[in-house]
């Protein structure tokens, strides 16, 4: 026999101004089944936690009602003050009267009996609940981290030095990422070099850390706390323990005229090679693309050089599986090319660069050595036209939204240039600026005001070469629109920050969701920046939107605490809203067929085979079994299943029929 007791909450004025509560409460009073109903201003205040506790205590209640807001709000907090008086939390329901009633009608009385009629349906639906136990889950505490420029980087020194495992995964020869090809940093100008490679170097050695770099995900599978994952290292073509980065391999090999990556084309690097000289691990890769023993069957120069025999021309890929509790999504960005741009010439004349490129002409590791040469002639360029926004902020032709970096690093460009070149002459075409941030606008300002960079508000509308120069043409919309033509030596191009190739098909290896732009989403843009809709999966960096380095490096701790919060605990509970396939005596055993349509319905992969023997080990039946700690709840099986073998506790046909049948 059922005894529930209704427990109605003004929500202050957000319900009470519209439903007449204690019109509700009593009405309900005479609900079959209720044996209490009260009305109250705030329920999960103190006092009305404690009003339900002994409510139940007094009237031996088997289940609780509360009414009030939405139970995404406060579902826990009632089940938790239900679990205190000595009842099974999931005996509590939740009737929505905020969302679902007042906060969507006017009317009173019509709201007032809405209301009441909500009530009826969640006490039939107590009636049917039956005590539910949270699932438990045990957790590996080892951190997957993908990606290794700063944002990987980070997140594994914080979850290392917290005293846990980590495995850090980077695509490329070395980790690094975009930091690590940069001159100086805004908005102190300090050597990104100098501060990222004791960094680097201390991931490399720290105990915690995993290094597999020229890796990549392959395939992930598991729930939060048990994830497995599959990483592909490829073949350097070297035995890494023997390799000691003596160099002798690269300076001998005879193909030295590969466009260098790392210097964004503007040198050249040799077939065998490390990315750059700081490069962690200072282990060289063969390029097998562009190697004259794979294109041609012969050569093995660098065989021959290498005095500890590390060269492996047979080497294959390898594939490793790790069991990780939880994963950091690191991926970073990229910087868009201008081949949509032909008005600006990128690709046709080799003085108008990017950003980028910039950086490595600045940077004293780069192909000049620091000095300001352009990449035509290695003319010292006497005049620099810098162009924000190109691509940014343009819906036609590039991205709509703001790369949020470019206005910062386009006046560190013109400084480092006039800091170089005291002479020179700098302009810069900008929309507006945008530099929120510590010192950011004052570090604009020091561009404008110490170091005589030319701001002109407005867009350039074409770039072309005469007479060896490049002719810059725009307008000045705070002169009413007046054009305005400089002749220059070189133009740099703020290209727009784009989500990394390839983010959409590492998003479905993950099940993580992406924005339209394909930058990883974030489970809620305020209040869960480093989550992501799938439970144990962190974000960090650029590869969430675009970001610079003291917001990649807070979001990366920020990532990493969240690992370390959840490595604090040996096991996980999770709601036991999951779905089961229903068990029978012999011969019958389940109402399951085993047509496996649910199998291929879950989206979760939570669907197993399993086999009933008999006494003698003969197959009996093959039935469908949930992995309770892959399901999520979803219910795409419960209604794929064509003998109703499959429900969901806590939300089981039953339950649903007697809701829809008190209306
Ligand atoms: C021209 C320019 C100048 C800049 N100047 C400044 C500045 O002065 N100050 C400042 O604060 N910020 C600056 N920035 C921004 C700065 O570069 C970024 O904030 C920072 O690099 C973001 O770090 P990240 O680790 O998130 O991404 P990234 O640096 O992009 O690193 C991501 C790493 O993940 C790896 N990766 C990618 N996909 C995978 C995969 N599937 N599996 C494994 N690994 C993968 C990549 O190879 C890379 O190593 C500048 C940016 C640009 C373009
Ligand atoms: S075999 Fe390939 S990598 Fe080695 S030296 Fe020859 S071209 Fe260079
Ligand atoms: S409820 Fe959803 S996640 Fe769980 S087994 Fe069914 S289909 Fe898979």
């Amino acid at each position: 026999m059922s005894r529930i007791g209704v427990f109605t909450c003004h929500c202050g004025e957000n319900i009470g101004a519209t439903v007449d509560c204690a019109k509700v409460a009593e009405c309900t009073r005479n609900v079959p089944g209720v044996v209490h109903s009260v009305d109250y201003k705030y329920m999960c205040s103190d006092p009305g936690q404690t009003m339900i506790k002994e409510a139940i205590k007094e009237h031996n209640l088997t289940g609780v009602v509360v009414a009030a807001c939405s139970p995404r709000m406060h579902e826990p907090t009632f089940r938790n003050a239900v679990e205190e008086a000595g009842l099974n939390p999931y005996l509590c329901e939740m009737a929505n009267l905020r969302e679902h009633c007042s906060w969507v009608h006017e009317k009173v009385d019509a709201t007032t009996d809405k209301a009441a009629d909500l009530i009826r349906v969640m006490v039939e639906k107590v009636k049917h609940n039956t005590p539910l136990l949270p699932i438990r889950v045990p957790v590996t505490k080892r951190a997957l981290v993908l990606g290794g420029g700063i944002a990987g980087i980070q997140a594994a020194l914080d979850i290392a030095n917290a005293g846990h495992k980590v495995v850090l995964v980077e695509k490329s020869p070395s980790i690094g990422g975009h930091m690590s090809q940069l001159s100086e940093t805004f908005p102190t100008l300090d050597c990104s070099q100098c501060i990222l490679t004791p960094r680097m170097v201390e991931a490399a050695r720290h105990p915690n850390i995993t290094l597999m770099t020229y890796a990549e995900l392959e395939k992930l599978e598991g729930f939060i706390g048990n994830f497995k994952a599959t990483i592909r290292k490829k073949a350097r073509q070297l035995d890494e323990k023997l390799c000691t980065g003596c160099g002798m391999c690269i300076t001998k090999c005879p193909q030295k005229k590969i466009p260098d990556e790392f210097n964004e084309g503007l040198g050249k690097r040799s077939a065998i090679y490390v990315p750059f000289p700081q490069a962690v691990p200072n282990k060289p890769v063969i390029d097998k693309d562009n190697c004259t023993f794979y294109k041609s069957g012969k050569c093995k120069v660098c065989e021959k050089m290498c005095p500890t025999g590390a060269i492996r021309f047979d080497q294959q890929d390898e594939l490793v599986t790790l069991d990780v509790g939880a994963i950091v999504l690191a991926t970073g960005f990229k910087v868009m090319r201008t081949d949509k741009f032909p008005e600006y010439g990128y690709g046709k004349y080799a003085d108008v660069i990017d950003g980028l490129q910039f950086e490595r002409l600045a940077s004293a590791s780069g192909p000049t050595l620091g000095a300001m040469k352009r990449p035509s002639d290695g003319k010292a360029p006497e005049t620099i036209v810098f162009v924000a926004c190109s691509g940014s902020r343009d819906r036609a032709k590039g991205v709509p939204y703001c790369s949020k970096i470019c206005c910062m690093y386009t006046a560190k460009h013109a400084m480092l240039y006039k800091h170089k070149m005291h002479h020179g002459k700098a302009y810069v075409f900008y929309m507006d600026i945008r530099s929120g941030g510590k010192d950011y606008d004052e570090f604009v300002r020091r561009a404008i005001e110490e170091d005589d960079v030319k701001y002109i508000r407005g867009r350039v509308s074409r770039i072309y070469e005469e007479d060896g120069q490049l002719i810059v043409k725009g307008a000045d919309t705070l002169l009413g629109g007046e054009p305005v033509e400089i002749k220059a030596d070189m133009v740099v191009l703020a290209t727009a920050v784009q989500a990394q190739d390839g983010s959409e098909e590492l998003a479905q290896k993950l099940h993580v969701s992406y924005d339209p732009y394909h930058f990883f989403a974030e489970s809620h843009p305020k209040l869960k920046p480093v989550e992501t809709n799938t439970a144990g999966i962190y974000l960090a960096g650029a590869c969430q939107a675009p970001r610079d380095i003291p917001e990649t490096v807070a979001q990366a701790s920020g990532a990493a605490a969240k690992v370390a919060c959840l490595f604090s605990r040996d096991e996980l509970t999770r709601e036991p809203v999951v779905a089961v396939v229903n068990r029978l005596p012999a011969p019958t055993f389940s109402y399951c067929v085993g047509c496996f349509l649910c199998q291929s319905a879950c989206p979760y992969q939570a669907i197993e085979a399993e086999e009933i023997r008999g006494r003698d080990g003969t197959l009996i039946k093959t039935l469908a079994k949930v992995n309770a700690g892959l399901c999520q709840g979803c219910g795409t099986c419960v209604s794929t299943c064509r003998t109703k073998a499959i429900d969901i506790q806590g939300f089981s046909n039953e339950q649903i029929f007697a809701e829809l049948m008190t209306l």
